[in-house]
């Protein structure tokens, strides 16, 4: 099968929070931009249910709710969307080449915003009550005392809060 090509002036690697600002920046400077995203746009900030510390939103958000208006935002100023994994990228040269299954995407600069992962303990049970009962973050855990139930904190947690409580 032959390969599309298609030309941008940046694309950017990564629909989440910071591909998603990224690609905010690059529409309204009014270059040609291409987000590509391999799963959910809004990247890791969708799996929370409370986002809380954000500026300008009092009453706080929804993780997804938040990530939809970054992406509208994007839309907004031109910016296009792809849903596929990146397979490869190349830096060298003038052109730089972002790859993908189908299409080749030449442009002049590419922002690789792919994120990370949470580290989960290797407890049982931890996939089926992440973010019901296993919270990825202390914070909200330190702002809702729950009185006689019980708390597991993983080692960087409990350093983490030694570190607010001390
Ligand atoms: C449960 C939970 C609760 C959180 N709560 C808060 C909070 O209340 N407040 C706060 O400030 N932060 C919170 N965070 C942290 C916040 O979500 C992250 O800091 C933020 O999402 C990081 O954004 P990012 O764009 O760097 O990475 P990500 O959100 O990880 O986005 C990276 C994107 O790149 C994509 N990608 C990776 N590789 C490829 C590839 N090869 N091809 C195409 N796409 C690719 C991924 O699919 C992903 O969508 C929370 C995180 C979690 C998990």
């Amino acid at each position: 099968m032959e390969k599309k090509i298609e030309q941008y002036d940046v694309v950017i690697i990564g629909g989440g929070a910071a591909g998603l600002t990224a690609a905010i920046y690059c529409g309204r400077a009014r270059l040609k931009t291409l987000v590509i995203e391999k799963a959910l746009v809004g990247g890791l900030a969708t799996y929370t249910n409370e986002i809380e510390n954000y500026p300008g939103f009092p009453e706080g958000s929804t993780g997804l709710g938040l990530m939809e208006l970054f992406h509208k935002q994007a839309k907004k100023f031109g910016v296009k969307f792809k849903l596929t994994d990146v397979r490869a990228v190349k830096l060298e040269g003038g052109s730089k080449v972002v790859e993908t299954f189908r299409t080749d995407y030449q442009c002049r600069s590419v922002i690789i915003a792919s994120g990370g992962k949470p580290r989960l303990t290797g407890a049982p049970g931890r996939m089926h009550f992440f973010m019901t009962k296993v919270s990825l973050s202390a914070p909200p855990v330190m702002r809702r005392p729950t009185p006689g139930k019980r708390l597991w904190l993983s080692a960087p947690a409990t350093l983490l809060l030694r570190r607010v409580c001390s």
